[in-house]
């Protein structure tokens, strides 16, 4: 007889695990328990040496689904002659450091339940079991358990409370079990509030969806908008009436074979489409493939997803509806809605009927987003599906908050060797975010129990997340630590790896403040996270300043950008070439020049991502943006069928520095514009001009890093920045960097945009923090 006790850390809560353990012990004949605790859960287990051999076997082999395993504790304790297995109840102390699972799309069961109309859940539009359903989103603390949820005031019916209680079951300890019996429901009703009465609100909603009509559907982590994506009227009618004209919007397809119809899908990418997160993938549209032209204009690809939820599912399952716009219920970047009254009060001028429900919805949570890059899954946008989840950091941290940045905010929380990320929260530009993200704050504090020792923020001092920051430290006294903004994000990528440099990083990115007060974003960064001088950097190249005239202004005009960068060129702006280029008046390009030359709000910046959109604006006209990076995207996505040739690219020219005088190297473009402008004068097909700048931006950037290796000799380069999203930029970098015998890291788990810098500061003031500890020690 042999007993054992094992401490089991991670993912573990919510996941069907006790009910696992539970048979596995009962199919190799063991006594014991097993608990749920503050810090994942306990089992002991009591048997025959070989059996007891057999179950720690299984235990990590055979794990459910949903669960992730950080670590096992084993230790043998004196046997107790037990005859039976048993679950014991939860215990709520101590430190908290499991987590909460992540929202988890319908498992194949609960689906054929929802369709079998001989099952007791037909077209029951709550069903779940303990191997899907959601989870952080209807969670308020853990331990997780129901009462803890928005499932609290649902009282389980006999026969959910006997599935909820037998450990065979697959619904053994499944929180948010519910019937028609018991659970909660879906109605429709009209935008002044009113229940629109019908038999079945599903079929309802569809019949309204199939008419032109836009619906919000409240859906896991908040409110959809939907409408018939076959419908170019009905798409139009919601862009008008959310004043969006551009930024593409996500369609949800029916299955996997649906999907395929609309988008050219690699067996990667329907990976992707079919992991329990089931983010939103961004996949090239299929030609004449029936989908509304306005949905994603002027670019070639399309977000794509699959049904999630059972309500989803249920109205898939009507053979009218082929594909829906389903787009986040707000208006242009303010929180996604979750409540049914706001969503009534926000949007009762946009949806022309609600398809609601009573089950409350905790956590604001968008619809992640990813692509295949360069061969390999990226996070473009995290979000349900993914959070909670810890992110591992390569070195132990104190308790840190990391507020992240000022567009697509995530802050993290940080504790030991992980950092928890928030959902991605927006941009924080106005109250409604800010808020937005006080409450994921406060619920993610509660939730693992994470006081900050230490605030970290981003280095621009006009941030909203900078003097948000400040303002809350200086109230609980707290020290404030600032990180620039591109050191941040290369850091992000090295911590993902492992790796404590020093690496050359190859920050391209659209605008983050720099040490000299200008703005940066084509950086080519040496960081170090250990040594003498740990958590800081050196400069030791970017793309020359060009003048961003009127400064925020230029970001929504890249007209302005491309005014400012012909004019660093040496091109007379004001002659009817350029003016004609720019489609700008010839007044207008008289006032700016006199900005640029008088320095009056014209900052100046090294940014990549405004390089994009200055060549936007004069190969593809594109002078004026919609959304954040517009330009920049259709500019890679007119050349989508161009062949990778680094050596075509347009001539960058760096300018040779001296870093140890702190005197960083220069990369030019004006050989780019000169070629550039021939290549238009030419008559080059904008394809081909397209093609040509990514290839010289791109053989610039790796030119600089072997200037830096030669100085340094250092071979590790990790890429980072919002413009390492461009699909054609990352694959032009990675296999030129490693033609040239670079090893070369690329952002996986976390996004190379700004959604990623939180964790990058906390990596950064976690490594400063670290080794003033040290140096305290040494004393
Ligand atoms: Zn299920
Ligand atoms: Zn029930
Ligand atoms: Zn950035």
């Amino acid at each position: 007889m042999q007993r054992e006790r094992y401490e089991v850390r991670g993912v573990v809560q919510g996941v069907g695990f006790r009910p696992f353990v539970y048979r596995l012990a009962l199919e190799e004949g063991l006594a014991g328990f097993i608990g749920n605790d503050t810090g994942g859960v306990t089992i002991e287990i009591e048997g025959p040496a070989e059996r007891v051999e057999a179950f720690r076997r299984r235990l990590e082999a055979e794990a459910p689904p949903l669960s992730w395993i950080d670590s096992i504790v084993v230790r043998e304790v004196p046997p107790r002659r037990e005859r039976e297995f048993h679950i014991i109840a939860s215990e709520a102390s101590g430190q908290v450091s499991t987590g909460i699972p992540a929202d988890a799309a319908t498992c194949a069961d609960c689906l054929r339940e929802l369709l079998d109309p001989n099952d007791r859940r037909y077209r029951y539009p709550f069903l779940n079991c303990t191997n899907c359903g959601p989870r952080y989103t209807i969670t308020r603390r853990i331990p997780y358990d129901r009462p803890q949820t928005s499932m609290a005031r649902f009282t389980m019916c006999v026969a959910c409370q006997a599935e909820y209680d037998d450990p065979t079951n697959r619904r053994f300890h499944a929180q948010p079990n519910a019937c028609a019996v018991c659970g909660p429901r879906v109605w429709l009703v009209a935008p002044d509030g009113v229940e629109i009465p019908s038999g079945d609100p599903v079929t309802a909603a569809i019949d309204r969806l199939m008419a032109g009509d836009i619906v919000a559907i409240k859906g896991v982590g908040g409110f959809h908008l939907a409408v018939d994506a076959t419908n170019e009227f009905a798409v139009m009618r919601l862009r008008d009436r959310k004043h969006r004209y551009g930024k593409p919007l996500a369609v949800m397809a029916r299955d996997l074979e649906a999907a395929r119809e609309l988008c050219v899908i690699t067996p990667q990418e329907e990976e992707l489409l079919l992991t329990v997160a089931r983010p939103i993938v961004l996949a090239p549209e299929r030609k004449g493939c029936g989908i509304a032209p306005s949905v994603a204009p002027g670019i070639p690809w399309l977000g794509v997803f699959l049904p999630y939820a059972p309500l989803q599912h249920l109205l898939f399952a009507d053979s009218r509806v082929k594909a829906l716009v389903m787009t986040s219920a707000n208006l242009s970047e303010e929180p996604i809605a979750i409540d049914n009254d706001e969503a009534l009060a926000r949007l009762r001028h946009i949806a022309d009927a609600f398809l609601m429900h009573d089950r409350e919805i905790l956590q604001r949570c968008d619809d992640s987003v990813m692509a295949l890059v360069d061969g390999a899954p990226q996070l473009i946008r995290r979000a349900r599906g993914f959070v909670p989840l810890a992110v591992p950091l390569p070195f132990d941290s104190p308790p840190l908050l990391a507020v992240g940045g000022h567009l697509k905010n995530v802050f993290a929380l940080a504790r030991g060797r992980f950092a928890y990320q928030s959902q991605h929260l927006g941009d924080l530009e106005n109250v409604t975010g800010l808020d937005f993200f006080r409450e994921a704050l406060a619920h993610l504090m509660q939730t693992f129990e994470i006081s900050p020792v230490a605030v970290v923020h981003d280095l621009h001092p006009g941030y909203l997340s900078t003097s948000w920051a400040k303002e809350w430290a200086a109230e609980r006294n707290l020290p404030l630590i600032a990180v620039q903004h591109h050191h941040a994000h290369i850091a992000a990528c090295m911590a993902e790896h492992g790796i404590e440099g020093p690496a050359i990083g190859l920050s391209l990115d659209g605008t983050g403040y720099g040490t000299d007060g200008t703005i940066w974003g084509g950086e080519v960064l040496i960081v170090q996270l250990v040594g003498p001088d740990p958590g800081h950097f050196e400069r030791f190249a970017h793309l020359d300043y060009v003048p961003m005239p009127g400064g925020e202004a230029a970001i929504r005009e890249p007209w302005r950008m491309a005014l400012g960068a012909l004019h660093a060129a040496g091109l007379d702006v004001e002659s009817s070439e350029v003016i004609a280029l720019l489609g700008a008046k010839p007044q207008e390009a008289r006032v700016l020049k006199r900005m640029i030359e008088r320095e009056l709000n014209t900052p100046l910046t090294s940014s990549c991502g405004r390089l994009f959109d200055a060549v936007a604006a004069v190969v593809l006209g594109r002078g004026v943006v919609d959304y954040e990076a517009q330009a920049a995207i259709e500019l890679e996505g007119v050349c989508v069928d161009e062949p990778d040739e680094l050596s075509a690219g347009y001539a960058l020219r760096l300018l040779d520095g001296d870093w140890k005088a702190r005197k960083p190297a220069r990369i030019s473009a004006i050989p780019l514009w000169k070629e550039l402008l021939e290549d238009l004068r030419a008559g080059a097909s904008k394809s081909h001009i397209a093609a040509r700048f990514h290839a010289g931006v791109a053989a610039a950037f790796i030119g600089a890093a072997k200037s830096a290796r030669e100085a340094m000799q250092i071979e590790k380069v990790a890429l980072s920045g919002g413009c390492l999203h461009n699909r054609r930029l990352a694959r032009l970098l990675r296999t030129g960097l490693e033609e040239e015998g670079f090893q070369v890291f690329e952002h996986r788990t976390v996004s190379p945009g700004d959604g990623g810098l939180s964790y990058g500061q906390a990596v950064v003031a976690a490594a400063r923090l670290r080794q003033r500890e040290s140096a305290g020690d040494s004393h």
